[in-house]
C-alpha cells in the first residue's frame, strides 16, 4: 500500500495538487493554519492512495513524500 507523506509547513494553500489528484482525496485543511498562515494541503482518505505521485511531481514546495 502507498504511504503518503504530508508536510504541512511547506505547503503553501495553492490547490494544484488537488485537482490532479485521481483518487479526489487531496483537499486544503479549512480549520488548520501553518506557522505561515496558509491552510494545508490534508488527505481524507489515505486508504484510497494509489501512490501514483501526480500530487508530489505538481507541488512546487515539496510538500509531499511518496513511498510505495
Ligand atoms: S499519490 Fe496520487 S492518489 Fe495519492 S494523494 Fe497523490 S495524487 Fe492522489
Ligand atoms: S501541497 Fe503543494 S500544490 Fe498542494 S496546496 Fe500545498 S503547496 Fe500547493
Amino acid at each position: 500500500m502507498a504511504k503518503l507523506t504530508i508536510n504541512e509547513e511547506a505547503c503553501k494553500g495553492c490547490s494544484l495538487c488537488v485537482s490532479v489528484c485521481p483518487k479526489k482525496i487531496l483537499q486544503l485543511h479549512k480549520d488548520k493554519l501553518n506557522t505561515k498562515g496558509y491552510h494545508p494541503i490534508s488527505i481524507t482518505d489515505m486508504d484510497a492512495c494509489i501512490g501514483c505521485a501526480s500530487c508530489a511531481r505538481m507541488c512546487p514546495d515539496v510538500v509531499f513524500t511518496v513511498e510505495r
